[in-house]
């Protein structure tokens, strides 16, 4: 008999009650470090007081209330976003893939306005991750995503990820845009070139083509910036936003350009829940903590500790561990076993990581995760290797 709960995920036989900052407990009462942040989505850890406190707050105030009315939780969000970005308009979404929605139909209406409604092709990336809706898929294109699904969004062509000479061929009059994840999360942490990101963002120049980077899981200080794309010292025209800004809250928006939102006008875009007061209200709040140079400096800083540690993991298990790769905090362990075998094997060690594609074990630990729990976290992962040498 099916499960009452729709059987679409390969769960672990873990179930959580309690969480505050990196730490899980579970139904027997035991103890995770949790190195996977609800997939980067937790960004300031479990029950941070200062979210605790702001949606308690709202909650006790307004829930809910439709865009038919303004709300100014909502535009304190737009406000604070878009004074720390490249931004000059904000829509705000429930999720990821619901931001990759709103992208490709803003960046196909941006074209259809300027009267080239033929202009609707977007180039997108091997390996790459937008998220489930029929857009999300159709933008990822790998048989894993799109397979049974068909007929599938038309109007994508994929390339090769970070292979800037395939898009300059690629690009014709018929490209509305490109999306690109600054670093691929689902793909295995697989970090685009700063070359390649500056290279895209002068052919879109050259040929007016709208660049849509995807930082669902590496903006919101994962890597150390605000956003990934200030690391190439470029800015995208939309962007798309959601896991960390929400804090845990369900919460995700997209970023762009006045130039680039120019044809989605009262009426074209919607959404019922999309910007609600809890949402923004948590939102406001992460955006206050996160959005500022000293708490960006101490990502930096732990980073450098975390990746230091996992560098000494490969040299001390080069038969479980192949290298480590990524920015910030946003890291991943290439192995040379089963990742999904170290990922049960952290399991068994009370430290909880995130299986990627390309073999890789992701580690997207809370941004406010301290010194002592990252020695205590790759300890963990340090003895998880042990459990794999002796069982090979
Ligand atoms: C998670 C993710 C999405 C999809 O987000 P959902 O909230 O699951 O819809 C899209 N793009 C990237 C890069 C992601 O990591």
């Amino acid at each position: 008999m099916i499960d009452t709960v729709l059987p679409t995920y390969n769960r672990a036989p873990l179930a959580f009650v309690k969480g505050e900052g990196t730490w899980l407990t579970d139904e027997q009462g035991r103890r995770f470090l949790d190195l996977g942040a609800g997939i980067g989505v937790n960004a300031l850890g479990h029950a941070h007081p200062a979210l605790v406190e702001t949606l308690g707050a709202q909650a006790q105030a307004l829930w809910h209330v439709s865009n038919l009315y303004r709300i100014p939780q909502q535009q304190a969000l737009a406000d604070a976003l878009v004074d720390k970005t490249f931004a000059d308009t904000v829509f705000f979404t429930n999720s990821g893939t619901e931001a990759a929605e709103l992208a490709v139909k803003m960046a196909r209406k941006f074209w259809h306005d300027k009267g080239q409604p033929e202009r609707g092709n977007i180039i997108a990336f091997h390996g790459a991750f937008h998220g489930r809706s029929a857009a999300g898929i159709a933008a990822a294109g790998s048989e894993k995503m799109t397979r049974g699904f068909a007929p599938l969004l038309p109007g994508f062509t994929h390339l090769p990820f970070d292979d800037l000479d395939a898009v300059q061929q690629a690009v014709t009059d018929q490209t509305a845009a490109i999306i690109v994840e600054p670093i691929q999360g689902e793909g295995g942490i697989r970090p685009a070139s700063d070359t390649f990101l500056q290279g895209l963002r002068t052919l879109c120049d050259e040929t007016g083509t709208l660049l849509i980077l995807d930082e669902v899981q590496c903006g919101m200080g994962r890597t150390g910036r605000l956003f990934a794309h200030e690391w190439a010292g470029i800015t995208p025209d939309i962007m798309m936003v959601a896991k960390g800004i929400g804090g845990g809250f369900p919460l995700g928006a997209v970023l762009a350009t006045e130039r680039a939102a120019s044809g989605m006008t009262s009426g074209t875009h919607g959404s019922t829940y999309g910007g609600n007061p809890l949402g923004c209200a948590v939102g406001l709040k992460v955006m206050e903590i996160i959005a500022d140079d000293t708490f960006l400096a101490e990502v930096n800083r732990k980073a450098g500790l975390l990746r230091q540690r996992l560098e000494g993991l490969v040299a001390e298990h080069p038969e479980v561990f192949d290298s480590v790769r990524g920015q910030g905090l946003m890291l991943g362990l290439k192995c040379k076993r089963a990742n999904t075998d170290l990922v049960q094997a952290g399991y068994d060690e009370h430290v909880l990581t995130v299986p990627a594609a390309d073999n890789v074990v992701r580690l997207l630990p809370p941004l406010t995760i301290t010194d002592d729990e990252i020695l205590t976290a790759t300890a963990a992962l340090d003895a998880a290797a042990k459990r794999l040498e002796t069982s090979a």
